[in-house]
């Protein structure tokens, strides 16, 4: 047998050893492996499904020409990473980020098929990514581009096969170009359905109510099951958030709308903060005139200590990847971190902050809405149905409150935290569809 392939038996330290031997021990996607398989070592999973678990599918890599406004040509290279599919079709969201990496791409994949067996959404896990900066395009650059990737992505996406969505630097407008790129170019049998290729389109192009919201709506209704528990009810609870963009900005007004305050906000531009509370809906227009936070009249600018440091009962993430580090964790002053983005605390920071009482809610379930929704809007599209924004919110609660259950029964069952419960409760799901299909051949 060779190097890369472990016997059965071999622990979770030599799986990982196994996958790159180059890697440094701080790499992204490694550390989520190992608490993927940590996860999986709590139940008696077969050394076969860790094995594949270890690794995704398909890593794709395209590299896209695009001639520039100013008749400049640019190449911009992009990625999709598919890890699993054992539960349905790959689907992940789709990134333009100017510094995003690989293994970034690879880490989120993997988080994406926890997340959807983690909510027994029949999907398996996916992530893409551009290499640029969307704000420093014109639109038609960013439609250019965005057709560009679509066309070299061809047969690798598909409404059966991968569905991408929107996810950071990308909205609906970007997944409309991407759903009328795939239909001019892809062999379909229908075009109405073929727009189910991507998610979180706007709402006349066969988008669903609720998508918009969806990532912040699924978080309060994660908190409205967990809340209780920890002694704490929404009314008057005070809260930061790292984003203001889609999710941040979400979490923000409907949380406010439960009766809490909104006291400090960071993101790419500065920080901010107020004791008496930020308006969410104020700050969200402020956001979308200014591409920022900084400058909103109705608050102080202060300092990333600062903000870190603001006492508040919730602590909500919703920006990018490991940005909760050791160093803030000592500065900050909290009861809860609702993680809103996708891994945005690093190992050591969450056992500090478990260490000092502060509980740590699971991105993969907190932020596990914004799928469900894209999971409902592609069921619209293919019955040709349109769902009353009532109907979706009460669709996701369900989804949320179970997911919720499912995570506390699970760390109860396992007695471990809140992260390893949710990756054992996924992966649980995700071991009985391979012990009933097999591994192929
Ligand atoms: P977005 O592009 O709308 O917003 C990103 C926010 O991050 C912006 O407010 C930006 O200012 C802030 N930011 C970027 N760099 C920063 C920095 N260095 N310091 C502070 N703030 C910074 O993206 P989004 O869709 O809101 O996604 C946010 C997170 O939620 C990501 O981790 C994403 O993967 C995750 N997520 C999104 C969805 C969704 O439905 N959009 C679903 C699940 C998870």
């Amino acid at each position: 047998m060779g190097k890369s392939m472990p016997a059965a038996g071999q622990t979770t330290a030599d799986i990982i050893r196994d996958l790159e031997t180059y890697y440094e021990p701080e790499n992204l996607y490694l550390r989520t492996v190992g608490l993927v398989l940590d996860a999986a070592d709590l139940l008696d999973v077969p050394h076969e499904v860790k094995l594949i678990l270890s690794q995704p599918k398909n890593e794709i890599m395209v590299h896209c020409p695009v001639r520039m406004d100013d008749g400049r040509w640019e190449l911009f290279k992009g990625y999709r990473v598919q890890h699993n599919n054992v539960l349905g079709p790959y689907k992940g969201g789709m990134r333009y980020h100017k510094e995003v990496k690989l293994d970034e791409v690879k880490t989120l994949a993997l988080l994406m098929t926890m997340k959807c067996a983690l909510a027994s959404i029949p999907y398996g896990g996916a992530k893409g990514a551009l290499k640029v900066d969307p704000r420093e395009l014109s639109e038609g650059e960013l439609m250019r581009v965005t057709r560009r990737l679509t066309a070299a992505l061809g047969g690798n996406i598909g409404p059966d096969y991968d569905i991408p969505a929107p996810d950071v630097g990308t909205d609906a407008r970007v997944m409309a170009w991407m759903a009328d790129t795939y239909i001019n170019f892809a062999e379909c049998s229908s075009k109405v359905t073929a727009r189910a290729v991507v998610t979180g389109k706007p709402l006349e192009f066969g988008g669903s109510h609720g998508r918009d919201k969806a990532t912040g709506q699924g978080l309060v209704y994660v908190l409205e099951e967990m809340l209780p528990g920890m002694g704490m009810e929404f009314a008057g609870l005070g809260f930061s958030l790292i984003g203001y963009g889609n999710v941040g900005s979400w979490t923000g007004r409907l949380l406010q709308q439960k009766g809490c305050r909104m006291h400090a906000v960071l993101d790419h531009t500065g920080a901010i903060a107020n004791p008496d509370g930020i308006d969410a809906g104020q700050l969200a227009a402020h956001v979308a005139a200014h591409g920022g936070v900084v400058g909103y009249p109705d608050a102080r600018a202060i300092s990333e200590e600062e903000f870190y440091a603001t006492e508040v009962d919730l602590f909500i993430p919703a920006a990018l990847e490991q940005m909760v580090n050791l160093e803030h964790a000592k500065r900050m002053r909290c009861k809860v971190v609702v993680e809103a983005a996708n891994a945005p605390t690093t190992p050591r920071a969450e056992q500090y902050l478990l260490d000092h009482g502060v509980e740590v809610l699971p991105a993969i379930l907190c932020n596990v809405g914004g799928v469900t929704v894209s999971y409902f809007e592609w069921k619209q599209n293919r019955l040709s149905e349109t769902w009353d924004a009532a109907v979706v919110d009460e669709r996701l609660k369900t989804v949320m409150c179970r997911a919720a259950r499912r995570v506390l029964e699970t760390a109860a069952h396992l007695k471990c935290n809140l992260r390893l419960a949710s990756f054992a409760a996924a992966i649980q799901h995700i071991n009985q569809v391979y012990a009933m299909r097999g591994v192929f051949p």
